[in-house]
C-alpha cells in the first residue's frame, strides 16, 4: 500500500522528521521558509494531511482551495486561532492540536517573564553588555519583592493552573478569573476565584491565559489597564490579540501601569520601531513558551499520534473538532 502524504509547512525536530519519513510520504521544509498560503496549496496537491503552526494562516478562503485528499489538519500548538474551524468542518476536515505537552515549558516561560519583569532582568543585563555597570549599590536597579504579593490569572486553563502551581512555590498569593469556577483547584492549589474587575484591582501581576478567540480579542484594553495598580505588571503569554496593543503602550507609558511582560505580540514578529520596544518598563521574548527541546519533541510527537490514530480510523487524542469525523 502506498504511504499517506503528509505536508509540514515548518521545520521540525529532526527525531520527529525520521518518524514522518519512516511511516509516511513527509513533504518537508528543511529550510524553513516562511511559506505564503498559495505555496502550501501548491504543496498540498494530493497529500492526506497537513502539519501546520501557527504562523499559517488558515482562512475560510485558505481552507476552501485546499485538495479534497486533505483529510486531517495537525496542527503543531495548542492555540487553534489561526484556523477556521467552521471552514474545516464544512469540508469534513479533522483539525487536532497539541495539548498538555506543552503546558510546563508555558508556565515555566510566564514565571520567567514575570520573574525578570519584577527583579528589572532586561535592565541588568543591558548594563552589563553597554559597559554601565559601575559596581554593586545598595539602591542600584532595585525591583519588586515577589513573595506574598498577589498574582492574578486570567484563564484558569491548563497552562493558568501550571502557573498558579509555580506562583504558589514563590508564596505568591493567586487571585483567578474564568467563565467556569475550578472548585478542584481552589481546593488543591489554594487559590481564590474572583469577579475579573475585582481580580484587575487587586492583583500585583495579571498573568493571561485565555486562548485567543473572536470573544477574546482585545479582551484587555483601556478599561481593564486602567483597573490594575499603578504598580502592577501585566504578563502575556497566551496570544497578542488578547491585549489591545495601542491601549498597552499608552498606560506604560502614562504608568497606569508599571510594567509588562511579553512572550506575544499582536503583529508577529513584532517591528522593531513598535513603540512598545522605546518603553524601559517592557520585557520582551520571541514567543518562546513552548521553545524547549523536549517540549518541541513532544508537541512533535502528538501531532503525528494524532495523524496516526485518525487514519487507523480512531479518535485522534486531541482532536478539537470531533464532529467531522466519520
Ligand atoms: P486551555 O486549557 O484550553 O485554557 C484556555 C483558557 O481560556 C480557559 O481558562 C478558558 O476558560 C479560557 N477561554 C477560552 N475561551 C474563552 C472566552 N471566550 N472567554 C473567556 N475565557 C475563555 O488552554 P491552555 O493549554 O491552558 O492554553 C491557553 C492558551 O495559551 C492557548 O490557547 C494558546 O493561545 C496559549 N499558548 C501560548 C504558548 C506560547 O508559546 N506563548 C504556548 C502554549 C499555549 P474556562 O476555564 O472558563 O473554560
Amino acid at each position: 500500500m502506498s504511504k499517506r502524504i503528509v505536508l509540514v509547512t515548518r521545520r521540525v525536530p529532526e527525531a520527529v522528521t525520521a518518524r514522518l519519513e519512516r511511516d509516511y510520504e513527509a513533504r518537508l521544509n528543511r529550510e524553513d521558509r516562511l511559506l505564503d498560503g498559495q505555496e502550501v496549496l501548491a504543496r498540498a496537491a494530493g497529500a492526506d494531511a497537513l502539519i501546520p503552526c501557527p504562523t499559517d494562516k488558515l482562512t475560510a478562503q485558505f481552507i476552501d482551495q485546499l485538495p479534497a485528499s486533505i483529510r486531517v489538519i495537525a496542527t503543531f500548538s495548542v492555540g487553534y486561532e489561526h484556523i477556521d474551524l467552521a471552514a474545516a468542518k464544512r469540508r469534513g476536515i479533522v483539525v487536532t492540536n497539541t495539548p498538555e505537552v506543552l503546558t510546563d515549558a508555558t508556565a515555566d516561560c510566564t514565571m520567567l517573564l514575570l520573574l525578570g519583569a519584577a527583579r528589572r532582568a532586561h535592565e541588568g543585563e543591558r548594563m552589563i553588555r553597554e559597559a554601565t555597570w559601575t559596581a554593586w549599590a545598595p539602591t542600584g536597579l532595585l525591583g519588586v519583592h515577589v513573595t506574598g504579593k498577589r498574582l492574578g490569572i486570567y484563564g484558569m486553563g491548563r497552562i493558568g493552573k501550571a502557573v498558579a502551581r509555580r506562583a504558589r512555590g514563590f508564596d505568591m498569593r493567586v487571585l483567578y478569573w474564568s467563565r467556569q469556577r475550578k472548585r478542584d483547584a481552589e481546593a488543591a492549589l489554594g487559590i481564590e476565584w474572583c469577579e475579573l474587575d475585582d481580580l484587575l484591582r487587586r492583583a500585583d501581576f495579571v498573568s493571561l491565559h485565555v486562548a485567543l478567540s473572536p470573544e477574546t480579542r482585545n479582551l484587555v484594553g483601556a478599561r481593564e489597564l486602567a483597573l490594575m495598580k499603578a504598580d502592577a505588571v501585566l504578563v502575556n503569554t497566551a496570544r497578542g490579540g488578547v491585549v489591545d496593543q495601542a491601549a498597552l503602550v499608552e498606560a506604560l507609558r502614562s504608568k497606569t501601569i508599571a510594567g509588562a511582560a511579553l512572550d506575544v505580540f499582536e503583529v508577529e514578529p513584532i517591528p522593531t520601531d513598535d513603540p512598545l520596544l522605546a518603553l524601559d518598563n517592557v520585557v520582551v521574548v520571541p514567543h518562546l513558551g513552548s521553545a524547549t527541546v523536549g517540549t518541541r519533541k513532544a508537541m512533535s510527537d502528538l501531532a503525528i499520534d494524532n495523524l496516526l490514530a485518525y487514519f487507523r480510523g480512531d479518535r485522534p487524542p486531541a482532536c478539537i473538532n470531533p464532529v467531522t469525523l466519520t
